[in-house]
């Protein structure tokens, strides 16, 4: 098999060959296998296993042997270990929240009864950004279809309450909201589930809110949802350091948040107060993407039109991981202002699925790493 015939259901088929030694059953049976995407000759693979060296370097031999057997390169090859969950309740697999952002004794991983919140929902990613007009919405929109088209089940909340951008985006416009029992049904669009403020209220009305109603309109929006299950949940935030953002992390307990910038040195200024602000808040943050990175012309050129490369030193600056860049691209605008944004995989040319695609898979890298850290160790595999 050639790399480019690399297929995620064939890595998966391969990984059914290795087998917990205690329980003769496969990793991909027993649900170990907790990410495996497939793009472009990458494999990306994160596994829950131990946190042993031995029983780890015996599982990543075997993961690379089988990989490389089907003509998957090495170099392309990621392999994460993430710490098995405890044996949970159905009760227990609710997404963990914390009762106050200063609340020291809260685990991330236990559920608080009584407490609101949003089952079965795997990681709970932030995309924020320091001011508006960067492209967060476009980002999170992007980013959401981008894991869907990994196999993953993905929600978006557009959770910019004060300029809701979603209905224009996903093309909710003809979509009728539906409620069963007091419960938001999401909007099932482009391989996404979604929920807006934005087909809740007048679109021509200023959204005016103040602190405890922001903090009531975004709460609302996260509890009267229907979610179901979910891979990940990407919450798009209002711009800034405002009431939203607290909220968030007092109710919901995160994998992370993303933050989005410009090149331009007035961009990262604004960027770097909302890195501190989610780490204030205690929301670890996933990394820097940088949007509007540089113009490739009709002359095929790339023009590097706000200063390529500013959000990357700024991440280097901040100690935080450069998640990617995006290239200012007509058709992108264009998609997202008919609101089709698979399209951006599809026909918006080579550069930019390739840059979506990277990005994707650097954001579910870095949520697999930092979901690792938030889990706890009960030791269960050996290997075979
Ligand atoms: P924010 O959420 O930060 O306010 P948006 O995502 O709404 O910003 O983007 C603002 C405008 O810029 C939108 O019209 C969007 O289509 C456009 N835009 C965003 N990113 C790009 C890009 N990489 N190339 C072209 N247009 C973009």
């Amino acid at each position: 098999m050639t790399p480019a015939q690399l297929t995620k259901e064939g890595v998966l088929d391969a990984l059914r060959s290795i087998k917990d030694t205690s329980t003769d059953r496969d990793i991909v049976a027993l649900d170990l296998v907790k990410k495996c995407a497939v793009c472009d000759g990458f494999v990306s693979i994160a596994v829950a296993c131990v946190d042993d060296k031995q029983t780890r370097e015996g599982l990543r031999e075997a993961i690379t042997h089988r990989v490389t057997s089907m003509g998957g390169e090495r170099s392309k090859l990621s392999i994460e270990f993430v710490n098995p969950e405890k044996p949970t309740t159905t009760h227990d697999r609710s997404v963990p929240l914390k009762q106050a952002a200063s609340s020291k004794t809260t685990s991330a991983g236990s559920a608080q009864p009584g407490s609101p919140g949003i089952p079965d929902v795997k990681h709970i990613i932030a995309v924020g950004a320091g001011k508006g007009g960067v492209g967060k919405s476009t980002i999170s929109v992007n980013l959401a279809v981008g894991l869907a088209r990994q196999g993953h089940t993905v929600g978006l909340l557009d959770g910019d309450i004060y300029g809701p951008s979603a209905p224009t985006l996903l093309g909710l416009d003809n979509l009728d909201t539906q409620v069963r029992g007091n419960m938001l049904q999401v909007f099932y669009v482009h391989g996404i589930k979604s929920m807006t403020i934005g087909k809740l209220v007048d679109p021509e009305k200023p959204l005016i809110w103040r602190g405890p109603m922001a903090h009531g309109a975004f709460k609302q929006l996260v509890e009267q949802t229907e979610w179901g299950a979910l891979d990940y949940l990407i919450i798009d935030l209002p711009p800034g350091t405002g009431d939203v953002p607290l909220t968030m992390a007092q109710m919901l307990s995160l994998t992370g948040a993303v933050v989005v910038c410009t090149p331009q040195k007035v961009a990262q200024d604004d960027a770097v107060r909302a890195v501190r602000m989610f780490q204030q808040l205690q929301v670890p943050v996933l990394g820097i993407v940088e949007n509007m990175s540089y113009f490739i012309g009709d002359d095929g050129k790339e023009y590097d039109i706000f200063g390529r490369g500013g959000a990357e030193m700024m991440a280097q600056r901040l100690g935080l991981p450069f998640l990617g860049s995006v290239p200012i691209n007509m058709k992108l605008r264009e998609h997202s202002d008919s609101g089709e944004p698979t399209k951006n995989f599809t026909d918006a040319g080579e550069m930019m699925r390739e840059s979506l695609d990277k990005l994707t898979m650097n954001i579910e890298r870095q949520a697999a790493i930092a979901g690792m850290h938030k889990s706890k160790v009960t030791p269960t595999l050996t290997v075979s």
